[in-house]
């Protein structure tokens, strides 16, 4: 399965138009390897991580808005975090903890008990976030449960990774247009005979075309998907004021350099004395920091 030439990395939506269902596939691979070619993951934290991720791009092509969607699982298990970003204009990043002694197993046997934690920021107006258990036998099911509890939709999402590949699918009823419980079970139950060699090898197209041949399928147009990581220098300045100068002075005394490096793409950034003074130099937050001392 590793060297397929087909197209990967794109977002295609599709729609059923007599039955007032919508769905979204969804099909990565280049973007996939490079948002997490800078974690050493086992291949069963990659496993979760990319369907993680899939579930992220799917979730953020069902709201219109400008900014991002952050899906992060915590629980007590052996695999601690999983974190999986997707923006309005399609581009990812991903982050997975565990304490190195994770076995391959379902979302439980590896997470324990936790939550699933949707926050959706926006550029223009207040973050949104939404809390569901980590409960059920796998991630499509948690997002099930938390399409029904934040947005009443009939949502059914199903997600499937490898090393290699990261690919889903996504069906929704249309708000506020009904369909009839008749034609979405028959959907859903078309749907179920996805396989996931067919879901990490296949096309959009011809996806579409073996589960719902019968169905009159509307294509809009493929959506390319890649990696970006959204840190900067900027961000992580902004960061270190917010720390406050005294607690940058006792790292500095011990280092003499401040080093931080992203989580996500493993950039490093690094800020000598100089810079932190240049941080502060007529920063409104210097007066701040030094009302509080
Ligand atoms: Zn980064």
């Amino acid at each position: 399965m590793n060297t397929i030439l087909k197209k990967t990395d794109y977002l295609q939506r599709f729609l059923f138009e007599d039955l007032g269902v919508r769905g979204e596939w969804l099909g990565l691979q280049l973007s996939w390897q490079e948002s997490k070619q800078k974690q050493n993951l086992c291949s069963s934290v990659q496993e979760k991580l990319g369907e993680a991720l899939v579930a992220a791009v799917l979730m953020s092509a069902t709201i219109k808005f400008e900014g991002s969607l952050i899906l992060q699982a915590q629980g007590n298990g052996s695999l601690k975090t999983l974190v999986a970003q997707a923006t309005h204009d399609r581009t990812i990043r991903v982050l997975a903890r565990d304490d190195g002694t994770v076995k391959s197993g379902s979302l439980s046997e590896m997470m324990g008990t936790g939550r699933l934690v949707i926050t959706i920021e926006s550029e223009k107006g207040e973050p949104y976030q939404g809390i569901v258990s980590l409960e059920g036998k796998d991630l499509s099911e948690v997002i099930t449960t938390y399409f029904l509890q934040s947005e009443q939709l009939q949502t059914r999402v199903w997600l499937f990774a490898n090393e290699n590949f990261a690919a889903g699918l996504l069906l929704q009823e249309l708000p506020g247009q009904e369909s009839s419980k008749t034609d979405w079970e028959r959907i859903i139950v078309l749907a179920n005979t996805v396989t996931k060699q067919e879901m990490l090898t296949l096309e959009c197209e011809e996806m579409l075309h073996r589960l719902f041949n019968a169905e009159k399928v509307r294509l809009f147009e493929q959506e390319p998907v890649s990696f970006k990581c959204t840190c900067s220098k900027k961000k992580i300045e902004n960061t270190l004021i917010a720390l406050g100068r005294e607690e940058l002075e006792s790292i500095l005394q011990e280092k003499n350099e401040i080093n931080v490096d992203c989580e996500f793409c493993a950039e490093h950034y690094s800020f000598d004395r100089v810079d932190i003074e240049s941080l502060f130099s007529g920063s409104v937050f210097e007066s701040n920091s030094s009302r509080h001392h």
